[in-house]
């Protein structure tokens, strides 16, 4: 092979300089996520290792302090790239040991480099080290994934594996080589091979995490668009959506699909009479009652204003009325305490299913509307079902 380690080398810390860049410019824009910066300084670090013991490096074994900083700084750049990854998946970070291991790459640099040198030995066992700290990155980024990067974290921590793997095979065949000068300089293939494809994995694992932090940034934004700010539960425009889904479900299993329209009441006066803070309270009060005593499959959104509205999967309008029974009570008895005021209010709601009505969401939500408006004036505080106001409608 024509390639020559020195270039490679080169080429290695042009390219963790310009992920350097890369990954400063994406932090800039990043809000509360963590970890962008600190992969940032793995790269910087990463490229200065590499420019140090290319420009400093001897090539004849001997007192190599150029070589003892760079593969220091190498280590510290892809303990900051584990560490980076911890604070993105918000895991805790041990910084003892991440200290320690440092420590330790130092210490038997400093030993095979300037105290025994030995390039044979240096060769193996940073070849292990590295396969160990890879190894884990790998190890954090495969495990427990969250649904919505999985593909990143899944190409990111394959990369790193494959990386980990390249330094143990480097190892492994240093250990069973008979060529005892084997240097960092020296163009063999067990150099040149693990270097090409380390640059070019370097190259993936920089591209797997700004994945990731795109991933990400479409996740929270997703999320912040299905969700209500005031009560954090789903907005009108997310159950719009997951209605489609459950009716195709629905139409698929057969299953019943009720609804439920609940309005507070006399929500204005709550306003007027307490303030507007007090009324927010209120209606947090009832998103966090509600959301309690639905089931994981069920879906309970706020539909507007004072409003929310709740998808109850495989339940027919009896069974979702003794759910809005309960939950009527169970709002009713609850005491909202500010300062000196006591605040107590009661919900109305209506109830309809599919079996009726059908399908089509609009239709669900028209007609427990309706029934909630036949529950406002019966007097409010109370449950109404379609079926029996269309019952006591024709009577
Ligand atoms: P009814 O029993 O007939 O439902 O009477 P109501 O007073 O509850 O109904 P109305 O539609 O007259 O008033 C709804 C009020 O809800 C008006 C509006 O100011 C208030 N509101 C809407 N969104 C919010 C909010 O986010 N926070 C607070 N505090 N009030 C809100
Ligand atoms: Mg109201
Ligand atoms: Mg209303």
């Amino acid at each position: 092979m024509g390639l020559d380690v020195r270039t490679i080398m080169v080429m290695f810390a042009m390219l963790a300089f310009m992920f350097f860049c890369l990954f400063e410019l994406a932090g800039l824009r990043v809000g509360r996520i963590r970890g962008v910066r600190q992969w940032a300084v793995a790269n910087l670090c990463i490229g200065l290792g590499f420019s140090l013991s290319y420009f400093f490096g001897r090539t004849t074994p001997g007192h190599d302090w150029a070589v003892v900083i760079g593969v220091t700084l190498i280590a510290t750049g892809a303990c900051l790239q584990l560490t980076g990854i911890q604070a993105f998946k918000e895991q805790p970070t041990h910084w003892r040991l991440v200290m320690l291991f440092i420590g330790v790459i130092l210490c038997q640099s400093i030993w095979f480099n300037v105290v025994h040198p030995d390039f044979h030995i240096r060769a193996i066992v940073n070849s292990f080290f590295f396969f160990f700290i890879y190894a884990v990155c790998a190890r954090v980024l495969l495990v427990k994934t969250e649904a919505s990067l999985r593909v990143s974290y899944w190409f990111t921590g394959v990369s790193f594996a494959f990386m980990a793997m390249v330094m143990l095979a480097r190892g492994v065949i240093i250990t069973q080589s008979p060529d005892q000068s084997i240097g960092l300089h020296v163009n063999t293939a067990i150099n040149t091979m693990p270097f090409i494809i380390g640059c070019l994995v370097q190259f993936c694992i920089a591209f797997g995490l700004l994945l990731m932090l795109n991933h990400r940034l479409i996740a929270d934004v997703y999320q912040m668009a299905s969700r209500d700010a005031l009560t954090g539960t789903l907005n009108r425009r997310r159950i719009e959506e997951d209605a489609l889904r459950l009716r195709a479900r629905c139409m698929r299993t057969g299953e019943t699909l009720a609804i439920m329209m609940i309005d507070i009441d006399f929500f204005k006066t709550i306003n007027d009479r307490y303030g507007h803070p007090a009324g927010d309270k209120v209606l947090c009060s009832l998103a966090e009652i509600a959301q309690n005593s639905i089931r994981p499959d069920d879906y309970f959104a706020r539909y507007g204003g004072e409003e929310f509205c709740m998808l109850l999967t495989a339940t027919t309008e009896k069974e979702a009325f003794e759910l809005a029974e309960r939950l009527r009570l169970a709002f009713a008895e609850f005491t909202l305490t500010l300062g000196k005021d006591r605040i107590n209010v009661t919900v109305s709601i209506g109830v309809a299913d599919s079996n009726d009505i059908g399908l089509v969401f609009e239709d669900l939500v028209t007609a427990a509307d309706q029934a909630l408006y036949r529950a406002k004036q019966k007097g409010r505080n109370q449950v109404i079902t379609y079926s029996s106001m269309r019952a006591n409608d024709t009577l």
